[in-house]
């Protein structure tokens, strides 16, 4: 084991939002240490993959308002490093016209003045051709909406972390925390010392905070990523302008069914179903729960007429949930010099750049530039309302 080594701040773990905070402590001149527990890059977490979606389409005006900068932050990215990380094809939401989500996000899309088209059924059929809406369904496109090149995103993030002088150490499994005015992290590879530490250990969350005599109600949940071959290549090709979309709740799905035009994997469309099977992050392989899979086949052979109703490739992510959908953004509630950014409920990654600046602000001691309540573990005690 080497000797002690200090740092300003310590980032446990080198997911999307790890990576986001440890580049924005080091653009704040901190001396910072990223710690991943494999060896980079990897997908045994939940920010590996090569795409997401990123939107403006929310019902709360907090994530919608977020996004606003975020957005930003993500252009600036993009031009630091000189490379291509968000598409921008439009998000379609589709839902029950009356139904209340639906409803909410329309009017949050309104009130924050994103640029959204709502589509009657006509103007639907012409613009979407391939896709057959149900009945009493309304539509609208959040024009903002895209697709964030995951994996290239991540590289990018941890290689602008590395240029402005961060260390990242990669293979190296923190196994104990000592809280205290400088904080000890015991890793497989070595003893790390800080002012302050940052978790952001997604699925693994409790497992770290069991140090810290901390447990939040975070479940894990394993998601089967599903590509859906087109019948005529290009027909939801993102050169041919399919959106993102996302399916509000219908009968058949409790949970709501998102996708992305096909690109990543030539006449392969990405649709999944925004709910899995509880599991163990450590054992997600054992899980051979398909349920998810036959409400998609069900859903695709009757909305999709395009696409092959049997999956062509399945891969698997991890979610890690909250009782209400909204992410955990705060302090350890004993320890202020410990910051905790966790439960991102299958919805965080086109958050990545302000969660990686909020967590940077609220272990630096500075007041967070947004209202962070929605996000604080105390909400864990009484009953909130649920993020989509
Ligand atoms: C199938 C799927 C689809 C999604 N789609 C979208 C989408 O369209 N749009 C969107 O915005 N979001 C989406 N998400 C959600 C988004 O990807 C996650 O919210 C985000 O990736 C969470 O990042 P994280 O950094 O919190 O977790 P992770 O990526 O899991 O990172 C945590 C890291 O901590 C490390 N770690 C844990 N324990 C230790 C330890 N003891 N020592 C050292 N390191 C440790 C882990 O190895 C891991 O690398 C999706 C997620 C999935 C799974």
């Amino acid at each position: 084991m080497s000797a002690e080594e200090d740092y300003d701040c310590i980032v446990i773990g080198a997911g999307i939002q790890g990576s986001f905070t440890a580049y924005q402590l080091t653009k704040e001149k901190k001396k910072t240490l990223l710690l991943e527990q494999f060896i980079l890059p990897h997908s045994r977490g939940s920010s590996h993959g090569q795409t997401r979606i990123i939107r403006k389409a929310y019902e709360q005006d907090i994530y919608t308002q977020m996004m606003e900068e975020c957005y930003q932050m993500w252009f600036q990215l993009e031009k630091e490093a000189g490379v291509k990380l968000y598409r921008q094809t439009g998000l379609l939401v589709m839902g029950p016209e009356n139904q209340e989500n639906y409803q909410q996000i329309k009017s949050t899309l309104l009130r924050n003045r994103v640029p959204t088209v709502i589509l009657s059924r006509e103007e639907f059929s012409r613009r979407i051709p391939n896709i057959n809406p149900m009945d009493g369904e309304g539509a609208l496109i959040d024009t903002t909406g895209g697709v964030l090149y995951a994996d290239r995103a991540l590289r990018i993030v941890q290689r602008q972390f590395q240029k402005l002088g961060g260390t990242i150490k990669d293979g190296q499994k923190v196994m104990d925390i000592k809280p205290g005015a400088v904080v000890t992290v015991l890793a497989s590879g070595g003893t790390y010392r800080a002012r302050s530490l940052v978790i952001t250990a997604g699925p693994w969350a409790n497992t770290l905070l069991s140090h810290t005599g901390l447990q939040l109600p975070l479940k894990v949940w394993k998601i089967n990523v599903c590509y859906w071959k087109e019948k005529v290549p290009g027909l939801y090709h993102v050169e041919q302008h399919f959106p993102c979309f996302l399916q509000l709740e219908i009968k058949e799905a409790k949970y709501h069914i998102y996708g992305l035009p096909s690109n990543e994997y030539p006449g392969l469309m990405k649709v999944c179903y925004h709910m899995g099977c509880e599991t163990d992050p450590n054992a997600r392989d054992t899980l051979t729960d398909k349920s998810d899979i036959d409400i998609l086949k069900r859903y695709i052979s009757r909305c999709f007429p395009g696409l092959v109703p049997e999956p062509a490739v399945v891969e698997s992510c991890l979610y890690t949930v909250t009782p209400d959908n909204h992410f955990v953004l705060d302090y350890h509630p004993t320890y202020n010099n410990i910051v905790i950014g966790a439960g991102f409920s299958g919805h965080g990654f086109k958050f990545g750049p302000i969660i990686g600046m909020l967590l940077c602000q609220l272990s630096q001691g500075e007041v967070p530039s947004y209202d962070l309540s929605t996000f604080k573990i105390r909400r864990f005690q009484s009953h909130s309302k649920s993020a989509l």
